[in-house]
């Protein structure tokens, strides 16, 4: 992409109304634009970036065995009637009424829309185990809208259910989300760490939140140090194998949000220097309802003995544009934001120094070419701003690699290659640059 074609616009003051710096980092490098109190426009380098997330979600999910559909925003309200959510939801959920008068709403959630798909279709335990999820848009109308796409109002969400014949099944297919999950966010260069959590309006009796921890965080953690380093399962991981050791080797340990904290257990089981009080942001949750929906709604399946039960089922979200924010406040220094590789808008930024110098432009033009056909994603500034900007822009917007290329360096055949991360400096050959990045 050549910036002078692109659609890239930056602030020059840092916005007043941002508290957090992932959110004044936002504003400031384009990625999103406020159109109401917690609802974001997504400009073109913010949904490259939700677009990565969201695919790296979808490919754990994938290889955990959930398979993906894509249900509404907006649901009819007999469903919440049948499991009695309509009233106890509360004035986070957004009514609407259609023209003929029928009420509906924005979807906060789908287990009562899942469910009901659910028993539409399957019948038997054959069918089992099953879990479908989605990666739509949702509506809570929060109290308190902040921290840009954190806590907006209407969100991204990835959220899968699973349906299993019994207790047992249910077990299994939660800890396949939850070792997922542990995937999923260190793919996007994330720690997480997943808690005991209280079960909020979605209900059940188990629960993990998966947390990063980040002084700007909104919830108080308590947890045992040793989960910090815990190494994460790699791709070999085996999904049809038994996880509960993953799993175990990390309940084992205590790690508790603040709404289920209990002081004296946390004294009691972890020695004091091993004791870590903490902020984080909850990107993900995981919970085991049992039969919370599926008896009201009668989503029954036929067991091997004949017999009708109520399903069992467990629901999964990630916060997928609440990821966005996260990934800044955890990666970024004064300069701007620092993408990990996997989420970065482009993976490759070309400066051209002087616009106008026919070897500068030649030399540009050259890796533009062969960086474009060898699939790199590259964000070539070809404008006439002066060094000085273009520098600050790059680093503003955090694309992991920038190659340099000016005149001055160019009459010995080298360009510049910077490391966003690290600041690392390193003036290698043309042909060096094409071979590491190009691979030609
Ligand atoms: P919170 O406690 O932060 O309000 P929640 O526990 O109500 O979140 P869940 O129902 O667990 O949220 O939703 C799954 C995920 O969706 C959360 O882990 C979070 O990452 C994300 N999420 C929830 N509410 C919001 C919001 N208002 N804005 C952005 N993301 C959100
Ligand atoms: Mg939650």
């Amino acid at each position: 992409m050549r910036l002078s074609r692109f659609f890239l616009p930056v602030l020059k003051e840092t916005p007043a109304e941002a508290q957090i710096v992932s959110h004044r980092l936002m504003l400031r490098a384009g990625l999103v634009r406020q159109e109401a109190a917690g609802i974001y426009a997504w400009l073109p380098l913010g949904i490259r970036v939700l677009q990565k997330i969201e695919q790296i979600v979808r490919e754990e999910m994938n290889r955990a065995g959930a398979i993906e559909i894509l249900m509404p925003t907006l649901q009819p309200s007999e469903l919440w009637k049948e499991t009695g959510r309509y009233d106890a939801y509360g004035p986070e959920m957004l009514r609407i009424k259609d023209r003929h008068d029928r009420e509906m709403l924005y979807g906060p959630t789908n287990e009562d829309m899942v469910t009901d798909i659910f028993r539409s279709y399957v019948r038997s335990y054959k069918s089992l185990p099953l879990n479908l999820y989605h990666i739509q848009w949702k509506f809570r109308d929060e109290v308190r809208p902040r921290f840009g796409v954190m806590r907006g109002r209407e969100f991204l969400m990835k959220d899968a259910y699973s349906f299993d014949l019994d207790k047992e099944g249910a077990r299994r297919s939660y800890n396949k989300m939850y070792v997922a999950y542990l995937r999923t966010f260190a793919r996007m260069g994330l720690k997480t760490i997943p808690m005991r959590a209280e079960t909020g309006p979605i209900g059940g009796d188990l629960s993990h939140e998966f947390i990063v921890l980040a002084e700007t965080g909104e919830s108080q953690v308590f947890l045992h140090q040793d989960l910090i380093d815990m190494p994460v399962p790699g791709e070999d991981v085996d999904f049809d194998s038994d996880l509960s050791p993953i799993v175990a080797e990390r309940t084992a340990l205590y790690a508790a949000t603040s709404d289920v904290h209990d002081q004296a257990r946390f004294e009691a089981e972890v020695p004091e220097a091993k004791r870590v009080t903490a902020r984080g942001i909850e990107v993900g949750q995981v919970f085991y309802f049992g039969s919370k929906y599926s008896k009201p709604m009668k989503a029954v399946v036929t067991g091997p003995d004949g017999k009708d039960v109520p399903v069992e089922g467990g629901s999964y979200g990630i916060g997928v544009s609440r990821l966005v924010g996260a990934i800044i406040e955890a990666s970024h220094d004064d300069a701007g934001i620092i993408w990990p590789a996997p989420v970065a808008p482009f993976d490759i930024a070309l400066i051209n120094l002087k616009v106008g110098d026919a070897a500068t432009d030649a030399a540009c033009d050259k890796l533009y070419a062969a960086l474009t056909r060898a699939g790199r994603d590259v964000l070539y500034d070809d404008t006439n701003e002066r060094p000085g900007a273009k520098f600050a822009t790059m680093d503003l917007i955090g694309i992991p690699v920038q190659i340099v290329v000016g005149p001055r360096s160019l009459a010995s055949g080298a360009v510049e290659v910077k490391t966003r991360a690290t600041g690392a400096k390193e003036e290698i050959s043309l042909d060096a640059a094409l071979n590491r990045f190009a691979g030609s």
